[in-house]
């Protein structure tokens, strides 16, 4: 049964359809909306539009930038021999949060899910290994640690085993099954700290 007239239903399923959002907070902005003053509703819609278009993927990284390289991996006081792989650009700003790593970082954009039919070629590995061609020193393998972010921890060791390239992984203060990116400064540094060598 639809409760409300056309456009307002409509504007309620896109915020529904978006994660985390269900059907109470859905209404809530869609009333939000259309109540607000119709410059802020455009300026909010054309930044939308702006970042889905403007968004790509960081040539060195393969985090989201609005630029060719962003700005971690442009910035040159950064160590760019120290690479942590991370799942998502969001991982990455828990981890950036922290202003405390140097390093650069990779974002793998996933986890590979043998159960969700996700495997290496659907994650940003082959950019990782292209990486490990240069300079690099240590690579810091900071998936999550849930299921995937373990298989992928494993499966990232494998293949930098052979380059005798320095692998570690994060120690575990990060809670199983834990998302970084919802996991505190102390904790997310604590695990750096007390990261082992695979
Ligand atoms: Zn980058």
């Amino acid at each position: 049964m639809d409760l409300y007239s056309g456009i307002i239903n409509q504007l309620i399923e896109e915020f529904a359809a978006l994660p985390g959002i269900g059907q109470k907070s859905a209404q809530r902005l869609a009333f939000h909306i259309v109540n607000m003053p119709r410059e802020q509703v455009e300026r909010f819609a054309s930044v939308m539009c702006e970042a889905r278009s403007k968004v790509c993927y960081c040539k060195e990284c393969q985090t989201l930038t609005d630029r060719d390289i962003c700005p971690i991996c442009a910035n040159t006081r950064r160590d760019h021999g120290v690479i942590m792989v991370v799942e998502t650009t969001r991982d990455q700003a828990a981890y950036e949060k922290t202003g405390k790593y140097e390093g650069v970082y990779h974002v793998l954009h996933g986890a590979i899910s043998p159960m969700l039919g996700i495997g290496p070629n659907d994650i940003r590995l082959k950019e990782l290994i292209q990486r490990l061609e240069g300079d690099v020193k240590e690579v810091i393998i900071a998936t999550n640690s849930t299921l995937e972010g373990e298989t992928t921890a494993m499966y990232i060791s494998k293949l930098v085993k052979p380059t005798g390239i320095k692998c570690t992984r994060i120690a575990s203060g990060v809670p199983v099954g834990g998302d970084l990116e919802y996991i505190d400064e102390v904790t997310l540094l604590r695990a750096l700290d007390g990261r082992t060598q695979l």
